[in-house]
């Protein structure tokens, strides 16, 4: 079958009812996403929550064991992987050490037999893409960990797929290069256009690449939207504590200090401490506690507190009380809570 004539109306990658097990093993279940022309999309999720395997089953890696995989409108979940218009970069890149970076990056077009003069010159601009040019002559072993995941992404780029998927793609770099990383392939997706899936279970990172997120949980989808929906408005209990602080009130609790029977979960940054006489305002909740712990985080200060009504809440204030004398002078003092009701969400 030949491919259908492109439409941008189509979502870039659909899937429907995908499900694969292995043995026993349900590792995804009933999946559908839609995954739009351009966008960023990171499938976030605890490890063995389906998120590689998903992957694997849009690069063709993986058979489903039952659903279907579309790009841009045509069905694939029978093609073999090199008939997708998918590529795809691993953690660990995979790069061949005895070859140049110029090599390494042309070997996906010369195996395509493309002439060596336009293989050349498509891989200088996929060096460029990745602000690697002059680089072309350097072996990958003489590289930090950035760089030659910035090759391996080259690598991907210079047969201009539609869709990248990378998996776990910063894993290996130390946190301060991978922040760098986490704001370069942020940039150079909107540069080149191309329809970024991105597997990881850091939410900080998802939170800050990120068009859309797919929360993963037990092989399904327990949430998807941008990253402000999903912290925000966590929909589940699993999805407030996975991305972020879950901060939940329940039971006695939510009946005592909110008036509701629910779970609920508010947000650490949007509580503020103040004194046990204070008294919570038009549209504010707030409880009584007391502070077991105080941590200085730099942009601000957490407070741990144990509620009077039972279970407790993480409190984050921006820099108002910095001073390390004030903070430590807080351990173990009576305060009261108080958080606008728009900021409670019902996640069960
Ligand atoms: P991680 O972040 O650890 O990679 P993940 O969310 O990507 O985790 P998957 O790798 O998709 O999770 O695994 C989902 C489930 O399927 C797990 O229980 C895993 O053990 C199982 N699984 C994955 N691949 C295979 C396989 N080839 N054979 C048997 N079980 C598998």
């Amino acid at each position: 079958t030949t491919d259908a004539p492109a439409d941008a109306s189509l979502p870039a990658i659909r899937l429907r009812s995908l499900r694969k097990t292995f043995g026993e093993v349900v590792a995804v279940d009933s999946v559908d996403l839609d995954i739009a022309d351009g966008e960023f999309l990171t499938l976030l999720g605890p490890s063995g929550s389906g998120k590689t395997t998903v992957l694997r089953m849009i690069a063709g890696f993986e058979l489903p064991t039952a659903g279907t995989v579309e790009l841009a409108g045509v069905d694939v979940t029978q093609k073999a992987p090199f008939d997708r218009d998918v590529n795809t970069v691993f953690q660990d890149y995979a790069l061949f050490p005895h070859m140049s970076v110029q090599e390494n990056v042309e070997y996906g077009l010369k195996v395509k037999k493309v002439p060596k003069a336009e293989r050349r010159q498509r891989a200088e601009e996929a060096l460029a893409s990745v602000r690697l040019e002059g680089y072309g002559d350097r072996k990958p072993t003489a590289m930090s960990g950035g760089q030659r995941q910035r090759v391996a992404l080259a690598r991907a780029l210079v047969n201009r797929p539609k869709v990248l998927l990378l998996d776990e793609p910063l894993g290996a770099l130390d946190l301060k290069l991978r922040e760098e990383m986490q704001v370069e392939l942020k940039a150079i997706q909107r540069e080149v256009g191309i329809t970024f899936v991105f597997v990881t279970h850091d939410q900080e990172e998802a939170l800050t690449m990120s068009d859309r997120i797919a929360v993963f949980n037990n092989g399904g989808i327990e949430q998807i939207g941008t990253p402000a929906e999903v912290y925000e408005h966590p929909a589940t209990e699993f999805v407030a504590g996975f991305v972020g602080t879950s901060n939940l009130l329940r039971g006695e609790a939510s009946r005592a200090v909110l008036g509701h029977d629910g779970v609920f979960s508010v947000r650490p940054e949007k509580i503020r401490v103040a004194e046990p006489g204070a008294v919570a305002g038009e549209g504010e909740d707030s409880a009584l506690g007391r502070v077991r712990e105080v941590v200085y985080v730099g942009s601000g200060t957490r407070y741990v507190v144990d509620l009077e009504v039972g279970g407790s809440l993480v409190a984050l204030e921006q820099n108002q009380r910095s001073t390390s004398m004030d903070v430590m002078g807080m351990r173990g003092r009576q305060v009261r809570l108080v958080w606008r009701k728009e900021h409670e969400y019902r996640v069960g």
